[in-house]
């Protein structure tokens, strides 16, 4: 076979060179039973044996990867889902071919729909299908071997967390996209994965090289693409060494600019493995992820808040309203809706249910004594949400107050994540802080949806049009003494921090994984 180059999308940088796995192979053959019962026998302990796996992958799972896992165990065991199934085992079908019709019908209804939420879901859908089918066909060799180039359509978010990494191995997909589940697990545990593949992968035998650095990947290699594929990743490997000195010094640039660098959490324990000396404190702690099957109660809530509080002493802790909705649905609290980015997401969502947001509002009042917080909301459009969001906070002050229960009003700031806000932003001279939120602004300035592989190549923050709406956010902030920041996840990313401190943001929160890199990347820009 002739070397070949694909062209593709980075998701999480780094390199990996490997044996190929096919993704998409089919699955081994279904040995079928003698009677209808035993069918339905054999797919119910299929399902119930996916259950327990899933349920014991989501037991040692951190909890962006554990919420997945109880989605998908929730829609395994909802009987709209298998009764299909079961009813085509009762006239005559074998389990495995009930079992993927079934499912493949919903899929298809998904994979139809435009909206980037419901396809999301067709990604949920196939993966529970394979799992059940691999069970039932006792497939053995679907594990891919440590060291090995995942590659194919798409990757579920199940086949991830069962893989061994230790040794290396990386993800190369024609589809996916950057802000998938997937994308994140890969980015926060340095698994290299280049989504958005502009050819087929024809011929998957033999090993590859994978440059998730710049987004491609060469099958079949010459010796001359090993050698410069080699020179490459020990290149970055090298840049990542020299980074990880950076970690424990406070972020400075050439010209002695001091920029603070703060961290990107989701669940408490995110902070277990941080240093609290190597960050300027959390500037987001994404509040959604708490908000998994159940809708936390407040003590739940209040413990969580707490925990990162007490972790990151005198230093500040930015915890966000949650945000649910959008690419982020939460069972029994978002709703459905055509076009969910531009629906009733954030502080729409919270302010149309007030009875979930004044738990959180009361928990947020109670966790503050015990550290220095500061609370924002997200998807800000108006000064009338901020408004009415503040006055809540003042409300069950005074509640707490008259009950007598320890509290603090911290104080509240907003993103700065849709376009109304960046460009008029002197309806909000009133608030603490502005925290930008690079991944929607860029979205919706670009109109490019920020989960869409296809139109990835327009979903830049360095388009001059964000970049200037960025600039003109800081020095409103700095006119009016009002602090601004940036969460979003371009604050972690080499290539854009030059521009993000030309435009005058002194102030980054990235994810951990990041924060070296980031802090060595401040150190080359000259402002
Ligand atoms: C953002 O939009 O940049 C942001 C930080 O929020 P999220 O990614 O959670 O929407
Ligand atoms: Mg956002």
């Amino acid at each position: 076979m002739r070397a070949m180059r694909i062209e593709g999308v980075p998701a999480s940088a780094g390199y990996a060179e490997g044996p190929l796995f096919d993704l998409d192979r089919p699955p081994a053959a279904y040995a079928g039973k003698a009677t209808a019962t035993e069918e339905k026998t054999s797919l119910q302990a299929a399902i119930g044996t996916a259950v327990i796996r899933l349920a014991a992958m989501a037991e040692a799972a951190d909890s962006d990867a554990a919420g997945i896992l109880e989605f998908h165990i929730a829609m395994l065991e909802d009987d709209a889902l298998s009764g299909p199934a079961f009813a085509s085992i009762a006239s005559g079908q074998t389990a495995d071919v009930a079992w993927r019709e079934a499912l493949d019908g919903e899929i298809a209804g998904y994979e139809a729909s435009d909206q980037d939420y419901f396809r999301a879901r067709a990604t949920d859908l196939r993966d529970i299908r394979d799992q059940v089918l691999r069970i039932l066909t006792e497939d053995v060799d679907s594990a891919a071997p440590s060291g090995a180039i995942l590659c194919g359509e798409d990757i579920a978010p199940t086949r991830f967390l069962e893989t061994d990494w230790s040794h290396g191995g990386g993800i190369a997909l024609k589809a996916g996209s950057t802000a998938s589940h997937v994308a994140m697990l890969a980015r926060s545990r340095g698994v290299p994965m280049v989504v958005g593949l502009r050819e087929p992968l024809a011929d998957l035998a033999g090993m590859a090289l994978l440059d998730a650095e710049h987004g491609s990947i060469v099958l079949a290699p010459s010796p001359a693409e090993i050698g410069t594929f080699r020179q490459s990743s020990a290149s970055f490997a090298a840049r990542q060494g020299v980074a990880r000195r950076f970690l424990a010094r406070p972020a400075v640039t050439k010209a002695g600019t001091a920029v603070r660098v703060r961290v990107n959490i989701a669940d408490p324990s995110d902070v277990d493995g941080i240093d609290i000396a190597t960050c300027d404190g959390v500037g987001l702690m994404r509040t959604e992820f708490l908000f998994g099957k159940n809708l936390p109660d407040e003590e739940t809530q209040y413990r969580a808040y707490r925990k990162v509080l007490e972790w990151a002493g005198e230093k500040p802790v930015t915890i966000r309203t949650v945000d649910a909705g959008g690419d982020k649905p939460v069972p029994g609290f978002t709703v459905e809706e055509g076009n969910p980015f531009l629906g009733l997401r954030g502080i729409r969502l919270s302010l149309a249910r007030l009875d979930i947001f004044r738990v959180q509002i009361r928990a947020l009042l109670r966790a503050a004594p015990h550290g220095n917080l500061r609370v924002m909301f997200p998807m800000i459009a108006t000064a009338d949400e901020y408004g009415r969001a503040a006055a809540l906070f003042a409300e069950e002050q005074a509640a707490l107050a008259a009950r007598g229960v320890i509290h603090k009003m911290p104080p509240l700031g907003i993103m700065v994540e849709v376009p109304s806000v960046a460009i008029a932003p002197e309806a909000f001279a009133g608030v603490a802080f502005f925290s930008i939120g690079s991944n929607d602004l860029t979205q919706y300035v670009m109109a490019a949806a920020r989960d869409n592989a296809a139109v990835a190549h327009l979903n830049s923050v360095r388009h001059p049009a964000v970049l200037r709406l960025i600039g003109s956010v800081t020095a409103f902030g700095r006119e009016n003494g009002i602090p601004v920041g940036l969460c979003g996840d371009a604050g972690g990313d080499p290539a854009a921090i030059p521009s993000l401190l030309g435009a005058g943001l002194r102030d980054l929160s990235v994810a951990p994984a990041q924060l070296a890199m980031a802090k060595a990347a401040i150190a080359d820009v000259s402002v």
